[in-house]
């Protein structure tokens, strides 16, 4: 099941509520949920779960629906914490409970999001820029809040185990390039905001591949982009790896990597774009220039004729 809050800086709101302790993956933690603990589905509500690419593509796919009509019946669009990203969380009814929650549990539990698996065991990480080449140091967390009985189970195991009972380490890896990106946004601090159509780009890569995948093979993204056959073929028709390249796209046109290449024809006409506006700007000084030069003769000759 859920629970209120989901990432570090999240429960530092509430900071009681995580135990003082660093877990690594062998330490071992007692908890247990399941239908005959007696808060059995106490924290699916009045919760704020984002949704990741990866949590999309797979609910939306469960459910047989196409993206957007998952985005208008079950999710609320909302800016990602401490970035100027637009994301989406799920959207709660008008009991503040979750869509997908019955007196049976999760309706969707095979393919629930990522947030509901790491319940009670937080990720962290340190150096959380998300740059190239620096490592960054991970650790877990436990979170013990008040309403979750899971605690007082008999249930022992370590987190690696809990993780792997969850399904947790194929979210993390289908999840990861994509929390670096938030990550390495959010390093950057408010001081350089994404252009309207940056957001509006980030925005429909992040929530409806089908959209992206039109946007390659009907725009002119091709003749922008050096992409070869293989991954062409591979995108066309293959859904993960449309998502891991979405992830390389995103990276390039946010942050200037290397991750596409962009056709040498496309950065030599863009050079002589760049070349010819500066030609232009110049030109409009050379003439506001002269135009001062001219109202400066004018007023002293003036000057001169008076006396
Ligand atoms: S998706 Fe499932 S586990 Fe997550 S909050 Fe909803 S009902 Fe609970
Ligand atoms: S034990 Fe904890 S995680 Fe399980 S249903 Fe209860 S509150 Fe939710």
């Amino acid at each position: 099941m859920a629970e209120k809050e989901k990432s570090m800086s999240d429960y530092e709101k509430n900071p009681s509520n995580i135990l003082p302790q660093k877990y690594t993956l062998d330490s071992k933690i007692k908890f247990r949920c399941h239908p005959g603990v007696s808060c059995f589905t106490a924290c699916c509500g009045n919760i704020n779960i984002i949704l990741t690419p990866f949590d999309i593509l797979r609910l939306r796919k469960y459910l047989k629906l196409p993206a957007q009509e998952f985005l208008l019946r079950f999710t609320t669009p909302m800016m990602i914490e401490k970035t100027d990203m637009p994301g989406v969380k799920l959207h709660l009814d008008e009991n503040g409970r979750c869509p997908f929650v019955t007196d049976e549990g999760c309706m969707i539990y095979p393919e629930r999001p990522s947030a509901c698996r790491y319940y009670p065991v937080g990720m962290a990480n340190f150096h959380e820029g998300g740059q190239e080449g620096v490592d960054s140091e991970q650790f877990f967390f436990l979170v013990k809040e008040p309403h979750c009985k899971g605690h007082e189970e008999d249930k022992v195991w370590t987190i690696r185990e809990w993780r792997a009972d969850q399904g947790v380490d194929v979210c993390d890896e289908m999840n990861r390039e994509w929390l670096e990106l938030v990550m390495r946004r959010k390093s950057f601090g408010f001081q350089a905001t994404l252009s309207e159509q940056a957001k509006k780009m980030f925005f429909m890569v992040s929530t409806d591949l089908d959209k992206f995948r039109e946007f390659i093979f009907k725009s002119s993204f091709l003749n922008t982009y050096e992409i070869d056959q293989e991954t062409l073929e591979k995108i066309k028709e293959d859904d993960i790896e449309l998502l891991r390249f979405s992830y390389k796209y995103l990276r390039s046109a946010l942050f200037g990597t290397k991750d596409l290449k962009i056709k040498e024809e496309k950065i030599k006409a863009k050079t002589e774009e760049i070349k010819n506006q500066q030609v232009s700007k110049e030109q409009e000084a050379i003439h506001v220039y002269e135009e001062l030069k001219a109202e400066r003769d004018r007023m002293l000759a003036a000057k001169q004729n008076k006396k």
